[in-house]
């Protein structure tokens, strides 16, 4: 696989809170995707770039980080564009790990995943992916309709809105605004923190 960057840390979005991870940060990513822009690491956005592992070696790296009975998250750029993304996947449940899968949801996760989360890059309809334990919207002005075709139409056990970060500040109070406001029309949205930026880890 191809990676951008590999490292230790805590899960710091959604429902995995606060668990150490190794995190495999796939290199590139082809999706239109409206976020673009701000997206979390642009220097991981282009398919040149980064180095090659084979699957065997992340799988160890992760062990050597986490343990046996850790977590590794393959994130991105987008992992499922990644055409060894199955074979990372078979190394690390062979070596006992928890896998958890960040997406766009425009592919299929056909590897099985202990934990996939959704950050949707197209309206509900368009999505290859329409389950997963989590989905996990950055906020930036959706109406309360469209929220609603995702929480009705993609199921998940879990909701969350998190803020979207530009020029080096955030949307949460809008976030955390908008919200309760799904709550009280009957939505049990989440609100997803961030909290490595504000523990100052990766
Ligand atoms: S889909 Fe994800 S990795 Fe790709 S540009 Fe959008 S936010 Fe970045």
């Amino acid at each position: 696989m191809r990676v951008s960057e590999l490292f230790h840390s805590i899960q710091g979005e959604g429902h995995l809170t606060g668990k150490p991870m190794f995190f495999v940060r796939a290199q590139g990513c082809a999706v239109k995707c409206p976020i673009r822009e701000v997206c979390d690491q642009p220097e991981s956005l282009g398919f040149k770039g980064g180095s090659e592992h084979s699957a065997a070696e992340l799988a160890d790296f992760a062990v050597n980080a986490v343990g046996a009975r850790g977590w590794v998250c393959l994130t991105g750029g987008e992992p499922l564009e990644q055409a060894d993304f199955d074979q990372v996947v078979a190394a690390c449940r062979k070596r006992g790990l928890y896998i958890n899968v960040q997406t766009s949801g425009l592919h299929r996760v056909n590897a099985p995943w202990d934990w996939c989360t959704v950050s949707p890059k197209a309206p509900v309809d368009k999505l290859a992916l329409n389950f997963a334990q989590e989905l996990k919207l950055i906020y930036t002005g959706q109406s309360n309709d469209e929220l609603r075709g995702y929480y009705e139409r993609f199921s998940a056990w879990n909701y969350y809105l998190q803020p979207e970060w530009r020029d080096g500040g955030s949307n949460q109070a809008a976030t955390l605004a908008k919200v309760f406001e799904l709550n009280a029309l009957g939505m049990y949205w989440e609100f997803s923190a961030q909290w490595h930026k504000f523990l100052g880890v990766r």
